[in-house]
């Protein structure tokens, strides 16, 4: 089969989406081919039944940097309720097995200053390195390790030591932070599904002819050929650098480089059902996590009852992620309840049940959760500004240039930017 379009979007993700809509609205015709069964990509609210049908966002769960993230925006529109999450956290850290003092969250808080202080300026005086050289000024305080987790293995799901400064500090998300009503996946597919128009799923493209006579694109896929005169390509970086997607020509080594500079980084969820808000004394939203020495130490960051919802999710990235990722998915869950109850007590064994995992890093359609830039390579994610022989775009979190890289604010911009470099 062998059709004609006027543009094909690969992935039907925040940034796809987002494409074909800009095409649309430019009266192009459009079909964006997905290879999963599901539009959405990595925003995805599911409702398993281990967590008793609650939603519970695989991936982006947050609305971060929300004054400058469209999609706060097209959730108001649509009357989908946001609510602050800034500030309203109760965060409760253990240390040795103890709560810590009002003392001590205070020397964290003072932590956190000196560490955004020391971080700033040594991204803005460069040359670029990595965020754990950038504080190394700082190591002996006893924070330090606690705060690079926050701040890269979690935030960027990147190891400190291969993380770069520049890209920390440019993508920083100051501002709102929203939570959406039912969930960021329900949102994006209900908002941005219908003005996408026609997506084929199950239909994943496996390569990519991008100078055909005629200034046409073929993409091949397990049901046929697609040719069009503009192609804009939304997978994730990890997905192109495993050659999930084949170019014909190869991509130019500019392209490649940039690949290379932004590999994936891991961030993984462990939900479990946890209905006994009571019995711990804690309140919904409350943040529960142990001060760690190391930031490649696996400890998982737990956000309970997010929303009033029924369950715990735990959080943990980077080196500790992959670890986990390779040894599976009940390994993943075993250690979260481990996590639970050495944060809440030995009596909290019997008050959560099984906990669901995410599977970001072993999925072949996303082998990662988000791109981060080594040292040195924040300019890669600009690699992609100009469309290939004017007709092939790349966009998604990892083309972000705007400060909003790594999430689904940053990932629409770079679709609606890739969409409407190709209408001209
Ligand atoms: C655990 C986790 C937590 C996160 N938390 C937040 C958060 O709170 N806030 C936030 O803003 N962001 C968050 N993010 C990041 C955010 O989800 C992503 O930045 C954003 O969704 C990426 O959108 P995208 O369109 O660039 O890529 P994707 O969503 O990956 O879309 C690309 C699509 O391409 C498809 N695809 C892959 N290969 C092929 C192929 N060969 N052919 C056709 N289709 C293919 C994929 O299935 C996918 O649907 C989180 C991500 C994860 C994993």
């Amino acid at each position: 089969m062998t059709v004609d379009v006027d543009a094909v979007v690969i992935g039907a993700g925040v940034a796809g989406l987002a494409a074909a809509a800009a095409f649309r609205r430019a009266g192009r015709t459009c079909v964006t081919l997905e290879a999963t069964g599901r539009i959405g990509g990595r925003a995805f609210t599911d409702h398993p039944a281990t967590l008793g049908g609650s939603p519970f966002d695989r991936g982006a769960s947050w609305l971060h940097a929300a004054e400058r993230n469209p999609l706060a925006d097209l959730a108001r529109a649509a009357g989908i309720a946001l609510s602050e999450t800034r500030g309203t956290w109760t965060r409760r850290v253990l240390i040795d097995g103890r709560a810590a003092t009002e003392a001590e969250l205070e020397a964290y808080a003072r932590a956190w200053e000196r560490f955004d202080e020391v971080a700033r300026a040594r991204a803005a005086a460069g040359p670029d390195t990595s965020l754990a050289d950038a504080v190394a000024d700082l190591a002996g305080d006893p924070w330090l390790a606690q705060i690079e987790v926050w701040e890269s293995t979690l935030i960027a799901a990147a190891d400190p030591a291969d993380f770069s400064v520049q890209d920390w500090h440019l993508n920083e998300l100051a501002g709102s932070n929203l939570a959406v009503a039912g969930g960021v996946g329900a949102l994006v597919a209900r908002v941005l599904g219908p003005p996408a128009g026609t997506v084929r799923l199950a239909t994943p493209a496996q390569h990519i002819a991008w100078q055909r006579p005629g200034g046409m694109v073929e993409v091949t896929t397990p049901a046929g050929t697609l040719r069009a005169r503009a192609c804009v390509v939304t997978v994730a970086t990890g997905v192109l650098r495993a050659g999930g997607i084949r170019f014909d020509p190869p991509l130019p080594e500019a392209q490649r480089a940039a690949l290379d500079g932004l590999p994936m980084g891991l961030l993984s969820k462990a939900a479990v059902p946890a209905l006994t808000a009571e019995r711990f004394g804690l309140a919904p939203g409350t943040s529960l996590s142990r001060r760690v020495a190391d930031p490649a130490e696996p400890a998982m960051f737990f956000h309970l009852w997010p929303q009033g919802r029924p369950h715990a999710v735990g959080f943990f990235g980077a080196r500790a992620a992959w670890r986990f990722a390779e040894a599976g998915t009940a390994a993943t869950a075993a250690f979260a309840r481990e996590e639970l109850v050495r944060l809440l007590g030995g009596d909290a064994a019997d008050a959560f049940g099984e906990a669901e995992v995410t599977t970001w890093g072993t999925d072949p359609a996303f082998l990662g959760a988000y791109a981060y830039a080594r040292p040195g390579c924040m300019a890669a994610r600009a690699a992609m500004d100009t469309p290939l022989a004017g007709r092939l775009a790349f966009a998604g979190e990892a083309w972000c240039t705007d400060g909003l890289a790594g999430t689904v604010g940053g990932a629409f911009l770079s679709g609606e930017r890739a969409a409407r470099m190709l209408v001209g």
